[in-house]
């Protein structure tokens, strides 16, 4: 094996299991790229000695034919999930060193089937954002560059340590969270896969809190079939999380290769926008010619209430928001800045602790849950929430899932949007309708645009049925064959 970062995670799962090489050479292997690529930033805390002792325990395990679905395998974990014994700062310097004596459910699930942790990677501060400029810690950095260019790009937001560092071959998987599309933006950004699965098919059980009714965790992976075998992971019941549900997890990896014969794909025409490049509208028409060759019905369907979605999302998600980050008050975590009496202190704590687009955040959803302000802001961002559910049960009527481009650009280079909010937040006008209507949504890698950089299709399934996501999305992945990679630059 000349190098083991390169292969997908199935194909190491295999390896392992076949004892073509062990586990700790593959997490060596890794540790040593993650090393060499420190500039691209993707890693905020690297836990190396916690991933050779898990490796050598699925060493053992592997020798006695024992062991689970990921025995062995190197991935990250996005600085989100809480990891027993590991510093979790979700992209904030308000957290200070905090370091949890508790495993998020997602994370225990993965050790407990075999996982092996290299460390906690780098995303916006709370996960706000599209860019991964929101870090406190510094922009992560893309491997992908511009054809002929050296300009620093975006690996998109807020999963971008996760999708930098699953580019670059810095593990061979890793977690994300999406609450308005950041598993399938930072996907489409690095030429990966992408999925958000149903509202309550993952356990928000020590992750650090966003929005709590539109967050939820997933995979980004190099491959279709790594997304199912990892998601099916992560996925299942947790009493520990009330909005998890109470259903069994369906076998996702043999999803990936049913046929699509005889299915009907639904085209929503409202998934136009203005000044949309002309690539990413023709990159749309070939995936509908794709899933026409593979033996999928075509129609065209409406979704009115598209454009009400990004402008109720910016109502909903500052709204939780608000409340969510207002345990931040130098009390109990982290950062505490003393004033002269505890209302200043609180001031200050927050002021120091918070960056500039997290503010921003917690004075919008302030404002809207503001007594004078609720009804015409926060109540009827819900009403609009509510329409958009409905409109995606009426186009269910008529198809079976939903094909439309995951963002409306390719990545952009550092500091080019990030002076414009409202310019960044409509990276995500074709991800946030699924997050509203708790929909799953997977992100395929389909080519790359005239600068060099991939663009990503999008598949939006029915609720609890990411089975659809993931057989379209293998078709798509079959038909497209996009292999490309970034140039190591790093
Ligand atoms: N970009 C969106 C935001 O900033 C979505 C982020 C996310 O999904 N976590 O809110």
């Amino acid at each position: 094996m000349s190098d083991l970062t390169k292969l997908s995670l199935s194909e190491a799962v295999s390896g392992l299991r076949n004892k073509q090489f062990s586990s700790r050479e593959i997490t060596q292997a890794h540790l040593d790229a993650m090393e060499q690529a420190r500039s691209l930033n993707a890693y905020l805390t690297e836990t190396p000695d916690k991933a050779l002792k898990m490796a050598d325990a699925s060493d053992a395990k592997i020798a006695k034919g024992e062991g689970g679905a990921l025995e062995g395998a190197p991935i990250g974990i996005k600085d989100l999930f809480c990891v027993d014994g590991v510093k979790t700062c979700a992209g904030s310097k308000i957290l200070g060193d905090f370091t949890p004596p508790y495993e998020s459910t997602v994370t225990a699930k993965l050790w407990d089937d075999g996982a092996v942790m290299l460390g906690k990677l780098n995303m916006d501060e709370f996960a706000m954002g599209s860019s991964n400029e929101n870090s406190a810690f510094g922009n992560v950095i893309s491997p992908w560059q511009r054809k002929g260019s050296n300009t620093a790009m975006v690996p998109g937001g807020s999963s971008g340590g996760s999708a930098s560092a699953v580019a670059a071959d810095l593990c061979l998987a890793a977690t994300g969270t999406d609450t308005g599309g950041s598993i399938r933006q930072p996907a489409a950004f690095t030429g990966l896969v992408g999925i958000k699965p149903t509202y309550g098919r993952c356990s928000r059980y020590g992750i650090v809190a966003f929005a709590s009714s539109l967050d939820q965790a997933g995979p980004i992976t190099k491959t279709v079939e790594d997304a199912a075998l990892m998601l099916a992971s992560m996925s299942g019941f947790d009493e520990k999380d009330s909005t998890s549900l109470q259903r069994d997890v369906p076998d996702f990896v043999s999803a990936c290769t049913k046929s699509l014969k005889g299915m009907r794909i639904g085209i929503p025409k409202e998934y136009r926008m203005d000044g949309m490049p002309e690539e990413i509208e023709k990159l749309w028409q070939q995936g509908i010619a794709w899933l026409r060759d593979a033996g999928c019905e075509i129609v065209d369907v409406s979704l009115p209430h598209t454009k009400y979605a990004l402008p109720a999302y910016y109502i909903v998600a500052p709204a939780e928001a608000s409340s969510n980050l207002a345990r931040y008050d130098g009390m109990r975590y982290g950062v505490r800045v003393d004033g002269d009496d505890l209302n200043s202190t609180y001031e200050r704590t927050r002021a120091q602790g918070f960056g500039e687009e997290v503010r921003r955040r917690i004075m919008i959803g302030t404002y809207v849950l503001s007594a004078g302000f609720y009804d015409a802001y926060y109540i009827r961002a819900q009403k609009v929430r509510a329409r958009i559910a409905e409109d995606f049960r009426d186009a269910w009527e008529k198809c079976d899932a939903l094909l439309t481009p995951t963002t409306p650009s390719a990545a952009f280079g550092i500091g080019e949007v990030s002076d414009d909010p409202v310019q960044m937040y409509l990276n995500d006008v074709f991800t946030v309708t699924a997050n509203l209507a708790g929909l799953p949504g997977i992100s395929i890698p389909a080519a790359l645009d005239h600068q060099g950089l991939p663009l990503g299709l999008q598949v939006i399934g029915k609720a609890l049925d990411e089975e659809t996501c993931f057989a379209v999305g293998g078709a798509l992945e079959r038909a497209a064959g996009f292999t490309a990679k970034a140039k190591k630059w790093w």
